[in-house]
C-alpha cells in the first residue's frame, strides 16, 4: 500500500505524457547522471594522471637537487681545508670545486625556472652569493674547525630543507607505493646525518693529518665523529633491511649504502685513532673518504632513479586506465541510448500498426488482421483487438444475414429480393440474357387464418417457403418472400418455358401437399404468374414485376390454382390443374 501511494504521483505524471515524452524523460534521467559520472571519472582520472606526472617531474627535480647538494658537500669540505691550510693543491681543488658548484647551481636554477619554480630558483641565487663569499670564522684549532664546519654546513642543512620542500611541493611524500615512499624518506631524512658524519671524518681527519697534531678538543671531536659514524651506519643498515623486507626488492641492497659508511669508519679508525704517529698521507686519506662518499651518493642517485621509474610506470598505467574507463563509459552511454531508441521505436511502430489496423477495421475492412511484431503486452493488446475484430465480423455477417432474411419463413426477404433482382438485371444487360420471375400467391389465405387461426396461417407460410426452396435449385436462383402470403423466384438465364414448368411443378406439388397443424389437416393451392425479359437497362425491373403481377392477377381471375405465363406486351396464357 505504502509503495503504491509512493508510485501514484509518478504513475499520474507518466499517464499525462505521450510515449515520445515518456521516453524522452526516461532517457534524460538515465543519460544526465551517466554523463555526470563520465565527466567525474574523466576528471578524477585526469587528476590522478596529473598527480603521476607531477610526481615524475618531482623526482627529476629531486635528482637535480640531490646532485647539487653532493657538489655543495664537496665544496664545504674543501672550503674548510682551504681556509685552514696554505697548501697550493687544496687552493686549486677549492677553486675547481667552487667552479663546479657554481655551474651546477646555475644549471639547476635554469631548470627550476623552466619548471616555473621561481622560489627555488631564487633560493639558489642566494646560495650562489653565499658560496662566492664564504663566511668561515677562524679560531683555535680544534674548536675553531668545528665552528667552521658547522658554519658552512648550515648551507647544506638549508639545502636539505629546501629539498624536502621541493618533495612536499611535488607531493612526493604522499605516494601510495610503500617501497617508493620508504626510498623517498630515506633519501630526504635519513641519509643527511650519515653524510654529515662522513664529512666530519674527512675534514677533521684531513686537517689533523696535514697539521700533524691533535689537541684535547680535537680528540673529543674525533671521538664524537667516530661514535656518530658507528651510530649512523647501524641506523641506516636497520632501516634498509626493514625496507628490503617489506618491499622484497632485489634492487635495493643495504650493503651498497652502508659499505661506504663502514669504510669511512675503518679508514678513520686506522688512520686517526689507531695510528699514533700521524705521518699518513692526508691527501690519500681525503681522497679515499671522498670516493666512499661519492659511492654513497651514487647509490642514492640510483634509488631516486628507481623511484622515477615507478612514477613513469604509474603515469603510463593511469593514462591507459583513464582511456579504458572513458571508452567503457562512453560505450555504455551509447548502448543505453541505442537501447532506448530501439525500445521507443518498438513501442511507437507497434502502436502505429495497431492504430492503422484499427482505422482500417473502423473503415469497414473487417478482414484486416491486427498483428504486432513484438512479444510484449502490446502483442496481447493486438490479439485482443483482433479477437474483437473477428467478433465484429461474425456479428456483422449475422446482422447482414438477418437483414436479408425473412424472420418467419427463413427465406430471403423483400429487401434482398430487390437487391438480387437489380444485380441480376445488371448482369443480364451486360451479357444479354434473360431474367425470369415467378410470383406466387396463396389462394384464399385469409380464410385459412380465419378458420385455423393466425398461428396455423404462419405454419402454412413456413411450409410453402420450405417447399419453394426446393424449386430454386440452381445457385443463381433466388427464392424470396415477396409480401404477406406472396413469394417470388428469380431465375436468371433460364428459358421462360422452363421457368413456367418449374412454377407448374411447384403449384402441383402444393396442391398435393397436406399441412398438419394440431389435429387439423390443411390443404393449400397457389396461383403463379411467370414472365421473363432480356433487359436493356434497369428500367426493365418495374415492367418485369408488373408483368409477373399481371400474369398472377390473371391466374387469380381465371379461377386460381393455376400458372399464367406472360411476356411483356403479350396476352396471358392460362393453365390450371
Ligand atoms: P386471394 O386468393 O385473392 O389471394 O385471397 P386471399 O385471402 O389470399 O387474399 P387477401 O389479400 O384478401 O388476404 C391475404 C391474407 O394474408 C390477409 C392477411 O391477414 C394474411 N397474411 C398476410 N401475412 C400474414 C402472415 O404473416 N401470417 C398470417 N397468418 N397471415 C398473413
Ligand atoms: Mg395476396
Ligand atoms: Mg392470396
Amino acid at each position: 500500500m505504502a509503495l503504491k501511494s509512493i508510485i501514484k504521483p509518478f504513475y499520474k505524471f507518466m499517464n499525462r505524457l505521450t510515449y515520445s515524452s515518456k521516453f524522452g524523460v526516461m532517457m534524460l534521467l538515465f543519460a544526465v547522471p551517466l554523463v555526470i559520472l563520465l565527466s567525474k571519472i574523466f576528471l578524477s582520472s585526469s587528476l590522478e594522471l596529473e598527480q603521476a606526472r607531477l610526481h615524475n617531474q618531482g623526482v627529476e627535480t629531486l635528482q637535480r637537487s640531490h646532485a647539487l647538494i653532493g657538489k655543495l658537500e664537496q665544496w664545504r669540505d674543501i672550503a674548510i681545508l682551504d681556509f685552514v691550510s696554505s697548501d697550493p693543491e687544496i687552493k686549486q681543488l677549492f677553486e675547481e670545486s667552487t667552479q663546479a658548484l657554481e655551474q651546477s647551481l646555475q644549471q639547476t636554477e635554469i631548470y627550476l625556472r623552466s619548471e616555473g619554480q621561481e622560489n627555488g630558483a631564487m633560493y639558489l641565487q642566494k646560495l650562489q652569493k653565499r658560496v662566492n663569499s664564504p663566511s668561515i670564522a677562524a679560531g683555535m684549532e680544534g674548536v675553531s674547525i668545528e665552528i667552521m664546519f658547522d658554519n658552512v654546513h648550515r648551507y647544506i642543512e638549508e639545502a636539505n630543507d629546501w629539498q624536502r620542500q621541493l618533495a612536499a611541493l611535488y607531493g612526493l611524500l604522499g605516494v601510495q607505493d610503500q617501497q617508493t615512499y620508504s626510498v623517498m624518506n630515506l633519501v630526504l631524512y635519513d641519509t643527511g646525518d650519515a653524510y654529515e658524519s662522513m664529512a666530519r671524518a674527512r675534514v677533521f681527519g684531513s686537517f689533523y693529518l696535514s697539521s700533524g697534531f691533535i689537541d684535547s678538543s680535537g680528540i673529543y671531536v674525533v671521538d664524537k665523529t667516530y661514535a656518530n659514524l658507528d651510530k649512523e651506519s647501524e641506523k641506516i643498515a636497520g632501516k634498509l633491511s626493514a625496507l628490503l623486507l617489506t618491499s622484497g626488492s632485489t634492487e635495493l641492497s643495504p650493503d651498497v649504502f652502508v659499505k661506504p659508511l663502514q669504510g669511512t669508519l675503518d679508514i678513520f679508525d686506522q688512520q686517526l685513532i689507531q695510528v699514533t704517529s700521524l705521518d699518513s698521507n692526508w691527501r690519500s686519506y681525503f681522497n679515499q673518504i671522498g670516493t666512499l662518499r661519492d659511492q654513497a651518493r651514487e647509490t642514492e642517485a640510483q634509488w631516486l632513479f628507481m623511484a622515477g621509474r615507478y612514477f613513469r610506470d604509474l603515469e603510463g598505467q593511469r593514462e591507459q586506465e583513464t582511456l579504458v574507463l572513458v571508452a567503457l563509459t562512453l560505450l555504455l552511454v551509447v548502448v543505453m541510448m541505442l537501447l532506448f531508441a530501439g525500445f521507443f521505436y518498438s513501442v511507437k511502430n507497434t502502436i502505429t500498426r495497431l492504430v492503422n489496423s484499427a482505422e482500417a477495421v473502423a473503415g469497414g475492412d473487417l478482414d484486416r488482421v491486427m498483428q504486432t511484431q513484438t512479444r510484449d503486452e502490446l502483442s496481447l493488446l493486438g490479439k485482443a483487438l483482433d479477437h474483437m475484430r473477428e467478433q465484429l465480423k461474425a456479428r456483422q455477417v449475422h446482422l447482414h444475414q438477418m437483414s436479408i432474411t425473412d424472420g418467419l419463413t427463413g427465406l430471403h426477404n423483400r429487401t434482398h429480393f430487390d437487391q438480387v433482382l437489380e444485380a441480376e438485371i445488371n448482369k443480364a444487360v451486360r451479357k444479354q440474357y434473360s431474367v425470369a420471375l415467378i410470383l406466387l400467391d396463396i389462394d384464399h389465405f385469409k380464410s385459412i387464418n380465419d378458420n385455423f387461426g393466425h398461428l396455423a396461417g404462419d405454419e402454412c407460410l413456413k411450409f410453402v417457403a420450405q417447399l419453394l426452396k426446393q424449386f430454386a435449385k440452381r445457385a443463381s436462383d433466388t427464392a424470396a418472400r415477396f409480401g404477406g402470403e406472396e413469394f417470388a423466384i428469380i431465375l436468371p438465364d433460364s428459358p421462360v418455358e422452363d421457368c413456367f414448368a418449374i412454377a407448374e411443378q411447384f403449384r402441383e406439388s402444393m396442391q398435393n401437399s397436406e399441412i398438419h397443424y394440431g389435429d387439423d389437416v390443411i390443404k393449400l393451392t397457389v396461383s403463379c404468374g411467370v414472365t421473363s425479359v432480356v433487359p436493356a437497362s434497369l428500367a426493365a425491373i418495374p415492367d418485369l414485376i408488373g408483368t409477373a403481377d399481371e400474369a398472377l392477377y390473371e391466374a387469380k381471375r381465371s379461377g386460381r390454382n393455376r400458372t399464367v405465363l406472360r411476356k411483356p406486351g403479350e396476352e396471358p396464357i392460362p393453365k390450371h390443374g
